[in-house]
This record gives C-alpha cells, structure tokens and sequence, in this order.
C-alpha cells in the first residue's frame, strides 16, 4: 500500500482470515466494502465456511447515483485533526477550513480526496457497476440480501441497518 499498489486478493483474505481468527470476532462480525466482485466473494465464501461462520446477511447501502456523487465531490476532510465535513450537508462553519475548536486561531484548510474528484468518481462508478453490482444478484440469488434506503438522513440509515444485526 505504501508504494500506492492495489492490494493483492490474497493478502486481504490473509488479513480477514487474521482478523476473525480473534476472539472478539467469535460473536460476529461485519465487513465493510469487501468483497467488491464475483471471485472474491467466492474466496470468501471458502474462508468462511473454513472457520465455520458463514454470513448471515449482506447489507446494500442503496444511495442514488446523483446523491452519491454530491456525497463524494463534496467531501472534505481535515488533515490536522481528522474531521469530516460535506460542502452540501454538512459544511465547516469556518468555510473553507476547519472549525474544530481545537485548532485556536490558524485553522487548518480542508482537503479533497483524491479519489473523491469527480473524473475519478466517474472511473470508480464504472468499476463499481461491472465489478461489484453483480454481487447484488449473487447475494440476492441465495436469499442474503439486504436492503438499507441510505439516502436519508444518518439516523434513520443507521436504524434501517441495526435491524439486520442481532446488535
Ligand atoms: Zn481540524
């Protein structure tokens, strides 16, 4: 990662598999954004059937493509301290810097990801679309799938999503 190189599969399942060996994970788990296609959620089906805890449940966090987009174009953060802002919905009160008290006079100016600049975002919506939505009918197709309207405001997102835990 440090040489700004993907991941290879199988050093990610070495890491889940790492990760849920631990006691804490013996109650249950949750994994966020993995798998992202076909083969790896195969790989993960073996790991998991290996270490005898099956999923019980795959959760879409269904957002419109257009809401998405502003999420992800909007999406500020500051590098100092870790806040998060949005420019659309939830905007710094300092404007273009960081109005997190801890920062006394000199605020620190907020930062746009990378990845969140939109010809990227484009690139990252073509990937997700080939690569990931068909894990929607894979899912689906074995009576996992879960769907959460994520395009409302956080606690009611939340709410919709706790239902699908024993949490
Ligand atoms: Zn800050």
């Amino acid at each position: 990662m440090d040489a700004g190189e993907l991941v290879t599969d199988d050093i990610v399942l070495g890491l889940i598999r790492e990760r849920l060996g631990r006691p804490d994970a013996a109650k249950g788990f949750i994994l966020d954004g993995y798998p992202r296609n076909v083969a790896q959620a195969g790989a993960l089906d073996q790991l998991l059937a290996d270490l005898g805890q099956p999923l019980d449940a795959v959760v879409l966090m269904q957002v419109d493509e257009k809401a998405l987009v502003m999420r992800l174009t909007g999406r500020r953060t500051c590098l100092d301290c870790g806040k998060v802002f949005n420019v659309y919905s939830s905007a710094s009160g300092k404007g273009e810097r960081c109005d997190n008290p801890v920062h006394g006079a000199e605020s620190p100016m907020l930062k746009q990801r990378d990845d969140d600049k939109e010809d990227v975002i484009a690139n990252r919506l073509k990937v997700y679309n080939s690569q990931t939505a068909p894990l929607i009918e894979h899912y689906r197709g074995r009576g996992l799938l879960r769907i959460v309207n994520a395009d409302q405001p956080v606690d009611l997102v939340y709410a919709e999503f706790v239902k699908f835990t024993d949490a």
